[in-house]
């Protein structure tokens, strides 16, 4: 054998002996009609420790040379000289008959068999596995010598045996006829070997291309490993693919080793995750791993020797290692460690059955010469098994975490369900809210928006009464049993427009507030059969009796129509709930929206000429609140804000009046009547010793009027108040409607001397650089942003901030709405300028400022 059988060799090392060698006469092999196959042969061996001998010579080698033995005891260990065998095979029937002879050990290196018959004729064959595979007698992998007898005939047969690894030499004797049968049995075995250990390759190859775990490849790869061992080793591949590569045979059985290793050991980390719960055994494997990386190199690359060397001591290592590796894992409570360890048992007795067959310590025979297939065999089967058993938990173990996150995923959405439907219900009737009862309008506007509908909502007018005299729980019985009506009622109309609702629910009433209610209606329906509709409108007015006490209810119901009275569900509801305030109607009668029933535009028209008369007899009044300088606490300006008071609507805020102004042409007349006012005040206050500055609000829109300068300086020039004391107070977000006029405008006011101040900053949108574009000198803070700097941390920020970058544009800096002393002190700490607000004096008419100015010095 020219390689080693690194396995074996080491093993056979442990067990190794050398038999004693016993001296005996020529055995003769007789063939009898009743022979059983296969003949255990006696033959002679001689030992040619010189390699010396040739064919010729050795036949006059003396008979006391030779020494007897049987194929049950022909392990001579490992000798690299060469072996001599004779022996004599004696056809003893009357018949022809072909013989086997077989030299039962298929890792000799090289055999020679050679036979000379009594008329001189020779048979000489020469084989062994460091020999091309052809030619052969036989097409089998064995060493085998194949010949004919005559009936009597006998035949002395010479062979000559050289190997490197154990001379074992179990030397058989078949007729041909049943070393054939007794070989297509060996085959199949083989076979079914084979094939199992090929489809579990395949198998789990499958598996992780699939899944794409690497336990499954290494898996394979370690399996297929043990088929390019068994198949180089037992001399299939050599015999079936490569006959005439004896050494590419030699190096792929070389490969095979490392590669079982490495993948074995790969595979066992993996599978059993050592790294998770022994360190030292994980350290152990990966070590090996290292090892038996290096191995396959030097296997595929390196000298053959060194490498079967390597190959060897890495079997026991391997053994070792993984012997353990189940047992430790099994102990440290790893599933996966019971079947390894099951699994790996087998091969491990296999693995020491051969050796120790190899060294002569057990018997050749079926079971020892199949130990390491056998034995690989279950290890692939059971592991595969447990593999698929993995494979199967852990894909119920998925299962099971979709399942539960779908459950979780359900429940959150049941419960987020739950808490919208409870939000968006009344909790006294559980009808669907306003909210609701916009979408569904929206809803059914855009489904189909070329549709006619009207809107309806109704009032239970009495209601306040009912609680007032009846109670709270008494008023809550009569809406739910009110509620439950109109639901009926308008369901029943068919003509109103539904929802089905989260519980399943049809529903058509919403409640828009404690004591009303909306219906959408669909108008084509509503017009097939208007008296349904309207018999439902009656009935509804029908007292309910509750606790014996009959109520009136008084339901009063306001329609508005799509699209004549709007096109949006909230306008549509205003417009609605206006017909129900304003109509007159009785009971069970709609009132229907109408253009006229919009009493706010025709109360603003009214007050519009109102403020006109107001105006034209002078009637406003202009009131002033100082504005102090926040370090000295020195009044530094008045601002002049207009007051109104209607003979038949009393006060009017300024809010209300001034953008009506701003609508018409008044706005005009407005802001230069307070104009002239607050210089006409100012002399006053100016003779008794006041000497600040003296703001007015004017509007955006003053500042579209061609001639404004001209108007101002007609005024101016009738008083004797200097221009540069006068403040011009204009709304940051007012001034962006032309802004192009607008500062041609403002800037003609800042030639007359005019200062300009920007009203209301940080209520707008506006940004710096149009600030700075416009001529003003004065920046007022808006009151909303001055409200919370005390208690609003953001408030303070924004506040804060503001200031700082106001001053750095060179602004004078104005706090408004300023209602205590906190605010001041926070102010004062941003170093804010001046500071207006209730704090120091509200609004007040000129005398009142006058006195207060008095009192303050
Ligand atoms: P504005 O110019 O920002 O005036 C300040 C408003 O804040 C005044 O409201 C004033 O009474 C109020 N105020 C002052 N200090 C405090 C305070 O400490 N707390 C609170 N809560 N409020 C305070 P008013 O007088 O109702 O005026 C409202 C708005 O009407 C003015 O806001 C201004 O934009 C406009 N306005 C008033 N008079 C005129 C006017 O003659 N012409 C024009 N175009 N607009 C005017
Ligand atoms: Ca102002
Ligand atoms: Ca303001």
């Amino acid at each position: 054998m020219l390689h080693f059988r690194p396995l074996l060799l080491v093993i056979t090392c442990l067990f190794s002996f050398l038999p004693g060698i016993a001296l005996a006469s020529t055995p003769m092999i007789n063939v009898v009609p009743e022979s059983t196959y296969p003949i255990e042969a006696q033959f002679q061996v001689f030992q040619d420790i010189n390699n010396e001998y040739s064919f010729e010579s050795i036949a006059d080698l003396p008979g006391d040379q030779w020494q007897t033995r049987s194929s049950s005891d022909a392990n001579f260990g490992f000798q690299d000289s060469y072996f001599w065998l004779q022996t004599l095979i004696a056809n003893n029937t009357d018949e022809v008959k072909n013989f086997v002879v077989d030299l039962n050990y298929v890792y000799l290196d090289e055999v020679v068999f050679k036979a000379t018959r009594q008329d001189g004729s020779v048979i000489e064959l020469t084989t062994g596995d460091t020999k091309p595979f052809r030619p052969r007698h036989i097409d089998h992998p064995g060493n085998l010598f194949n010949f004919q007898l005559a009936p009597r005939e006998q035949l002395p047969i010479t062979i000559r045996v050289q190997t490197e690894g154990s001379m074992i030499l179990p030397l058989r004797v078949w007729e041909e006829k049943a070393f054939f049968e007794n070989a297509t049995t060996e085959l199949q075995i083989h076979f079914f070997y084979y094939g199992l250990v090929f489809t579990i390759t395949l198998l789990n190859l499958a598996v992780f291309f699939s899944l794409r775990e690497r336990l499954y490849l290494y898996y394979a790869l370690a399996i297929a490993g043990y088929l390019l061992f068994f198949a180089t080793n037992r001399g299939y591949l050599h015999q079936l693919l490569i006959p005439d590569a004896p050494d590419l045979n030699s190096r792929l059985f070389l490969i095979s080793m490392p590669m079982l290793a490495l993948f074995s050991l790969l595979f066992a980390r993996n599978f059993l995750r050592t790294a998770s719960h022994s360190p030292r055994l994980d350290w152990a494997i990966k070590a090996m791993i290292a090892f038996e990386s290096f191995n396959l190199a030097m296997a595929v690359f390196g000298d053959y020797d060194a490498t079967s060397r390597l190959s060897a001591v890495g079997a026991i290592l391997l053994f070792s290692v993984l012997f353990l590796a189940g047992p430790i894992s099994w102990y440290n409570h790893r599933r996966a460690g019971i079947f390894f360890t099951i699994a790996w048992s087998p091969l491990t007795f296999g693995v020491f059955a051969t050796s120790a067959r190899a060294s002569g310590y057990l018997p050749n025979n079926f079971w020892t010469e199949y130990a390491m297939q056998i034995g690989s065999g279950l290890e692939a089967v059971i592991l595969s098994l447990a593999l698929a058993e993995r494979l199967y938990r852990e894909r119920e173990k998925k299962i099971q975490a979709q399942k539960d996150s779908l459950l979780k995923e359900k429940q959150r959405n049941m419960t987020q369900a739950l808490l919208t439907e409870s939000v968006s219900r009344d909790p006294v009737t559980q009808l669907s809210n306003r909210n609701r009862f916009e979408w569904l309008v929206n809803d059914t506007l855009k489904a189909n928006p070329g549709k006619r509908y009207f809107l309806t909502v109704a009032r239970i007018s009495r209601l306040e009464e009912i609680t007032r005299t009846l109670g709270l729980s008494t008023a809550d019985h009569v809406l739910r049993v009110a509620a439950s009506r109109l639901s009926e009622e308008q369901l029943a109309t068919g003509a109103a427009i539904t929802h089905t609702n989260g519980e399943g629910r049809e529903e058509c009433l919403y409640q828009l507030s404690r004591n009303s209610f909306g219906v959408f209606t669909d108008m084509d329906a509503f017009e097939q059969d208007p008296d349904k509709f309207y018999a439902a409108l009656k009935r509804l007015t029908n007292p309910v009796t509750i606790e014996g006490i009959s109520i009136d209810l008084a339901p009063h119901f306001g329609c508005a129509l799509y699209p004549n009275h709007g096109n949006k569900p909230d306008q549509l509801i205003r417009n609605a709930l206006i017909a129900l305030k304003v109509s007159s109607h009785s009971k069970g009668m709609m009132g229907i929206f109408q253009k006229s029933m919009d009493i706010y535009d025709e109360k603003r028209l009214t007050l519009a000429t109102r403020l006109r008369e107001a105006l034209d007899k002078d009637a406003l009044q202009l009131h002033y609140q100082p504005k102090v300088d926040i370090n000295t606490g020195a009044v530094v300006g008045m601002e002049g804000l207009a007051r109104w008071i209607d003979p038949e609507r009393g006060f009017v805020p300024p809010d209300e009046f001034i953008p009506l102004a701003e609508q018409s042409d008044l706005i005009n007349r407005l802001t230069l009547w307070a104009f002239e006012r607050a210089l006409k005040d100012y002399e006053q206050l100016h003779s008794t010793g006041y000497d600040g500055s003296i703001s007015i609000n004017i509007s955006a829109r003053d500042l579209l009027v061609a001639n404004l300068d001209q108007q101002f300086k007609a005024i101016l020039d009738r008083y004797t108040v200097p221009s540069d004391k006068i403040y011009l107070e204009l709304t940051e977000t007012g001034a962006m409607e032309d802004k192009e006029a607008g500062i041609a405008s403002l800037n003609a006011l800042v030639q007359l001397g005019l200062k300009i101040a920007i009203d209301d900053f940080g209520t707008g949108y506006s940004s710096l650089s149009y600030l700075q574009s416009l001529p003003a000198t004065e920046i007022k803070l808006d009151r909303s942003l001055i409200e919370n700097i005390c208690t609003s941390d953001s408030s303070a920020v924004i506040v804060k901030t503001s200031i700082d970058m106001i001053h750095a544009l060179g602004y004078n800096l104005v706090a408004e709405g300023v209602e205590d002393e906190a605010s001041v002190n926070k102010l004062m700490e941003y170093h804010c300028d001046c500071f207006q607000g209730f704090w120091c004096c509200k609004p007040l008419p000129l005398a009142d400022v006058t006195q207060w100015l008095e009192n303050r010095q």
